[in-house]
This record gives structure tokens, C-alpha cells and sequence, in this order.
């Protein structure tokens, strides 16, 4: 391993002050071994950490970052904003902008909430999804992430529809005992669980494209299973989209799919690298939130003027002409090579991408399911992420993790990063 020395001493005196040395587990290396590298600086698809080592980044601070790290007119925008002052606890314009242009973008959405993370999104529209409908029960699916709040920290138990396990310490079994786990991709569960108990389900929550078991794609008919069987039995249907919303293409998972949710959440890219989350769908669900309904939601710096700038400036760039065709090409080009870097050294491996977001997995095929998912080689991952790491590649320090492409990965950055993959699958035969 070639952690330098700056990190080296960064790391240790991190971990004095901050457990684990980290601000969120998937920062560190626990699951790969070795030093999290310290960014120092960002400028495009390239960071560079503590010592002065350059990396071409394929995290892109877990997505935010599609438009390159430090775009100047989402920097402009955020020195413009901070100079008027960086929070009031009232209504700015920016803020009718923002709603406007994300509803503008998701026909589904016809109101929206600013909240400041993914997790506020998902954890709100929960809460906003049980007051709506008077219901408790909610569905999610194994592999899939909304967060950390703790109805959402649960696996699926091995008395399938009834026992299901909180994931985390700390969270009561009871706090998780109207969530329900499901298969991603599997029909039938979520056909049985309606039929058992259709009355009591809230809503369902899903990724679309999950993301957070590396890049698992819905098969043919799952989304439209789910919406069927949400609109049969009057429950509401939940995109979970804070990874795929602006990600995956200009109207998020639900442009590409053509299947319409009910409530959509968002965070990541609509902040452009600043805290900003949003949930939002019909205007009469809508109506459910504090002040206009019972259900209460509230957030000091939400709608924050400074990250609403950056998260403006941001939205607007993404609606270039022929920005995503564009972003969905590079991902793809990355894609193929890196297959054809594997095959050479004889390396089962495959991968998928859908716009800016790709997956990358040591098996002969990708994934269709959790269980698929844990299938892969994670050893050769291990290596192969320290190898890229060596020759200045900065992928997720997980195998299952999703991968980010920015406008900024060029094709001269993308013939770089195969480059380094051909030195790193050669040295997975060693
Ligand atoms: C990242 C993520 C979240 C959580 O967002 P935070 O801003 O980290 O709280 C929720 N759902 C999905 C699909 C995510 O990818």
C-alpha cells in the first residue's frame, strides 16, 4: 500500500477527534484496508489529496459533482450568494427558483420542500406519506439505502413479510416493525405483500436505479409492478431519487422509465456539492405538510440561500443542449473499456452505466439482484481499488458502490483511467 505520509498523519490525528477518523462510514477504508486519502483541493474530474498526489475521481462526492468539482459558474454563484448573507430563518426568492425549476423538470412533482440532506428528503416524505393515508406500513427493498433515519435501518429477517432486523445498533426492533423488506426486482414478494396486508401499506420506497448495492438496474416491469399495485391498493409510491434525480437523465429515473411516483425525493445534485434536499409530488399530498396540514416538517437552514445558489447554478448548466447524451456516451466509452481491459488479462468482470452513473462488478454478468450483488468477487475488487488508487484512480473505496462520471471526464481522462485499469486488472493474475 502507498498511503503518503501527510495522510498517514492526518488519518491518526483524525481518528482522535472524530470516530473512526471519518464524517460517514463509507469515507473509510474499512472495507478495502489502508488510509482514506485527504482532499486538499478539486478542480474538474481531479482531486488532490494532502500530499499533492493526483487522482482522477470517479466518486464525485457520491454524485453531487456531475458537472466537474469547482465549476466556476456554481462557484460565482455560491461567492455571489454568500456576499448577501449566508442564512436569514425567512423566505428568499432563490427558493421559489429552485421549487420552480425542479417542478418544471419532474411533471410528478407539482409542489416541493427544501430540506438540507437526502435523508431529511427521505425521512419527511415517510412521514408525509403515513399522514396522507392514515396507514403505517411501509415497503423497502434489500440493498437499497434512503438514509439513516430509523424506520429506514432495517434488513429483512427470516420470517420474510413479518420479523425484520434494525441494521444498526441503537434503532428498537419496534421502530422498524411497520417496515417491510422486499427483494429488489422480485414482482411476486411485493404481489404477496399487498395482497396480505394491501389496506395497511403508506407507500413503497425505492430506488429507482438503485445505486447503494452498486448499480442494479429495475428489471422490465418491476417499477410498473410497484405502481400498479400502489394506485390498486391506495398507497403512495415513493422515488427515491437524491442519487438518480439529474443523474441518470435530465427528468431523473422517472423521465427514463416513464413511471410517474407519487412522491419523489432528491438531494446530492440539486445541492451542486452543497447541502440541499428536496421532496416533493401532487399538490394535494403536498398539502399534508406543516403549516398548510398535520403532518409537521421543519428545518432551520433549509432552503439555505448560499447552497440554493450552487444548487441553481447547477440545474441551470445540466440544461445544455446534448449534456446528457454527452455524459451517458463518456460513461458508456468508460465502460467498454474498462470490459475490454478485463477480458484481455482474462478477469471476470462486467459493467453497466445509465447517464452518469455506473456500475463496476468483479462477475461475468451484472447483477439483477441483491443476492447477485454479493455474488461478486470482492478480493479482486479489493486489489483493483488499491491498484487504480496506485496509478491515480479514485474509485469508491466499496464494491458496492456505484461509480460517477462528470462533464468533465473527457476523453483524454477516460483514456488515462483504462490506462490505469490495464495495469490493475494485469496485476489481479499476480
Ligand atoms: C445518498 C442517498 C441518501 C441519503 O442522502 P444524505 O444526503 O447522505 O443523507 C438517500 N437515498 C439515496 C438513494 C441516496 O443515494
Amino acid at each position: 500500500m502507498t498511503a503518503t505520509s501527510r495522510n498517514d498523519t492526518l488519518f491518526q490525528r483524525a481518528c482522535r477527534s472524530i470516530p473512526g477518523g471519518v464524517n460517514s462510514p463509507v469515507r473509510a477504508f474499512r472495507s478495502v484496508g489502508g488510509t482514506p486519502r485527504f482532499i486538499a483541493r478539486a478542480q474538474g474530474p481531479y482531486i488532490w489529496d494532502a500530499d499533492g498526489k493526483q487522482y482522477i475521481d470517479y466518486v464525485g462526492s457520491w454524485g453531487p459533482a456531475i458537472l466537474g468539482h469547482a465549476h466556476p459558474e456554481v462557484i460565482e454563484a455560491v461567492r455571489a450568494a454568500a456576499l448577501n448573507g449566508l442564512s436569514f430563518g425567512a423566505p428568499t426568492e432563490a427558493e421559489i427558483e429552485i421549487a420552480e425549476a425542479l417542478i418544471a423538470r419532474l411533471p410528478s412533482m407539482e409542489q416541493v420542500r427544501l430540506v438540507s440532506s437526502g435523508t431529511e428528503a427521505t425521512m419527511s416524505a415517510i412521514r408525509l406519506a403515513r399522514g396522507a393515508t392514515g396507514r403505517n406500513k411501509i415497503i423497502k427493498f434489500e440493498g437499497c439505502y434512503h438514509g439513516h433515519a430509523d424506520s429506514l435501518l432495517v434488513k429483512a429477517g427470516s420470517g420474510m413479510l413479518t420479523f425484520n432486523n434494525p441494521t444498526s445498533a441503537g434503532v428498537p426492533p419496534e421502530f422498524v416493525q411497520h417496515t417491510l423488506v422486499l427483494d429488489y426486482n422480485d414482482n411476486a414478494a411485493a404481489e404477496a405483500a399487498f395482497a396480505s396486508m394491501g389496506d395497511d401499506i403508506a407507500c413503497v420506497i425505492v430506488e429507482p436505479f438503485a445505486g447503494n448495492m452498486n448499480l442494479v438496474r429495475p428489471a422490465p416491469g418491476f417499477l410498473e409492478t410497484l405502481r400498479t399495485l400502489c394506485t390498486r391498493h391506495g398507497a403512495l409510491l415513493v422515488f427515491d431519487e437524491v442519487m438518480t434525480g439529474f443523474r441518470v437523465g435530465p427528468q431523473g429515473a422517472q423521465g427514463l422509465t416513464g413511471v410517474t411516483p407519487d412522491i419523489t425525493t432528491l438531494a446530492k445534485i440539486i445541492g451542486g456539492g452543497m447541502p440541499v434536499g428536496a421532496f416533493g409530488g401532487r399538490a394535494d399530498i403536498m398539502a399534508n405538510i406543516a403549516p398548510l396540514g398535520a403532518v409537521y416538517q421543519a428545518g432551520t437552514l433549509s432552503g439555505n440561500p448560499v447552497a440554493v445558489a450552487a444548487g441553481l447554478a447547477t440545474l441551470r448548466l445540466l440544461g445544455t443542449p446534448g449534456f446528457y447524451e454527452d455524459l451517458a456516451a463518456r460513461s458508456a466509452r468508460l465502460c467498454a473499456g474498462l470490459e475490454a481491459a478485463a477480458q484481455r488479462h482474462g478477469i471476470a468482470f462486467s459493467s453497466d452505466s445509465v447517464g452518469g452513473m455506473i456500475g463496476l462488478y468483479f462477475r461475468a454478468t451484472p447483477p439483477t439482484s441483491f443476492a447477485e450483488v454479493q455474488e461478486c468477487n470482492i478480493e479482486h475488487f479489493k486489489h483493483f481499488f488499491h491498484a487504480m488508487l496506485d496509478h491515480g484512480v479514485h474509485l469508491a473505496p466499496s464494491a458496492f458502490e456505484a461509480g460517477f462520471v462528470s462533464a468533465t471526464h473527457t476523453d483524454e481522462v477516460i483514456e488515462a483511467t483504462l490506462a490505469a485499469a490495464d495495469l490493475a486488472f494485469a496485476s489481479l493474475k499476480r
